[in-house]
């Protein structure tokens, strides 16, 4: 049996399980309640959360590596900063189409009419970054901190003037480069290793977040849930869809099949940034990327791409404002296409941030923050969607961006494979 098959069975029980053990656990107290809790708490959490640690144990490594090796094939000439500003022009681009989407669908269905609104609701934001703060961040002053800190942004500046310089560094560069090859082949394996355990990884993240799930929020805000789903889809499957067929002619089926294991890892991780280390082996092995492209595009799209939660923003912005009975200018609804789509910049994509930056669309507009209380109660089953159309927008972008640079090997794109991503290339 293929390894993804084994992630979705793994998947599939862990919802379900999961979902038993939220209607066991009911009645406090009873044993059906104190076994599930035991499950819940002394396993499922902690082999959950062994799982998604050693998921964020290669990020760092691996992007750094993986980078340097990537942006000294580059080189700094003309073409890198094409591809970067090509890259950094789409992700916004699709970002603030994804935002328009869900204003408009959100327009149609309106979800938050007719909500009551709990004046009692508290949610405290915390302090948003400005955007010269995010500016000045994205250049590192210690290239260690930002690795301990897993500063995507600052590792990326860093790890592309190092693989530059070696190019310009002679034969020591060459020495250096060859010895990050090596390094990035040893750790593309410990990706495989972690890939084995994965099935039941997810069984136990699954299994966690779903007997913890309050269906009954779902029932009270089925309509807002409701949109956000009809709008992830929409821009997941035909946006992207769309832009792969118009601008690379690529087949968007073939595109799906091949993505689908990095999509299962975000759907079970809810975090774009631990899910790196499967985007790129799916981007390089699967979608057929070559690595100078897809070790930049990849993190800098997990942390400055997130048209799923631009999604979840647009609509929860037009859900709060009718809860709370605002009318939006259209010059507001501008500015919330506008912060969604900045906002996203500089976040790391790691669960539930997406709330966090929603506050600063809300005071955009002059909506109440306290209005993200109001659906928190579903956040984390969006948070799991939303995410998953982030990494595929991350996919997307490196696949268009890879074909115009001439740098997509056609032969791997267009063989769907049998084999899975985290088969190690065998090498003589
Ligand atoms: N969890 C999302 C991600 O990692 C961000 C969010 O929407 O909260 O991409």
């Amino acid at each position: 049996m293929h390894l993804s098959t084994k992630i979705l069975i793994g998947m599939a029980a862990g919802v379900l399980v999961g979902t038993l053990l939220n209607v066991a656990s009911g009645e406090s107290g009873s044993f059906l309640a104190n076994l599930s809790a035991w499950l819940v708490n002394s396993l499922f959490d902690v082999v959950g959360s062994i799982f998604i640690a050693s998921l964020k144990l290669l990020v760092v490594p691996l992007v750094f590596v993986s980078l340097v090796c990537g942006s000294s094939a580059m080189g700094l000439d003309a073409r890198m900063g094409h591809m970067a500003a090509k890259t950094l022009g789409l992700y916004l681009v699709t970002t603030a189409v994804a935002v328009t989407l869900a204003l408009l669908v959100a327009n149609v269905i309106d979800p938050g009419v007719g909500i009551e609104m709990d004046t009692a609701a508290e949610f405290d934001p915390g302090p948003a970054p400005s955007v010269k703060e995010v500016l000045i961040d994205i250049f590192p002053t210690n290239p260690v901190k930002a690795m301990v800190e897993g500063n995507m942004l600052q590792i990326i500046v860093f790890s592309i003037l190092m693989g530059v310089a070696m190019t310009h560094s002679g034969e020591p560069g060459r020495k250096a480069l060859d010895l990050f090859r090596s390094f990035n082949e040893v750790i593309m394996t410990m990706v495989t290793f972690l890939m084995h355990i994965a099935p039941y990884g997810v069984f136990c993240l699954l299994a966690k977040i779903f007997s913890e799930l309050g269906l009954g929020a779902l029932l009270d805000l089925a309509k807002y849930f409701v949109t956000v789903v009809l709008v992830l889809l929409l821009h997941g499957l035909g946006v992207y869809g769309l832009l792969l067929k118009l601008f690379a002619g690529l087949s968007p089926l073939t595109f799906f099949k091949n993505v689908r294991p990095a999509l299962l890892f975000a759907f079970s991780t809810a975090s774009s940034n631990a899910t790196i280390p499967v985007t790129m082996n799916v981007a390089e092995k699967r979608l057929g990327i070559d690595n100078s492209v897809a070790s930049f595009t990849i993190p800098l799209g997990a942390t400055v791409n997130m048209d799923g939660t631009a999604i979840m923003q647009g609509v929860a912005t037009v859900f709060i404002a009718q809860a709370f009975d605002v009318d939006i200018s259209l010059g507001g609804y501008l500015a919330v296409i506008a912060t969604a789509t900045l906002a996203s910049v500089g976040t790391a994509g790691v669960p539930g941030v997406g709330l966090i930056t929603l506050s600063m669309v809300l005071q955009q507009v002059g909506l109440p923050v306290e209005g993200i209380a109001l659906i928190i109660g579903v956040d984390r089953l969006l948070d799991m969607m939303r995410t998953s159309v982030n990494v595929t927008g991350d996919c997307v972008v490196s696949t268009v961006v890879a074909h115009g640079e001439g740098l997509l090997n056609r032969d791997i794109y267009d063989e769907v494979s049998d084999r899975d991503a985290y088969v190690p290339e065998t090498r003589s």
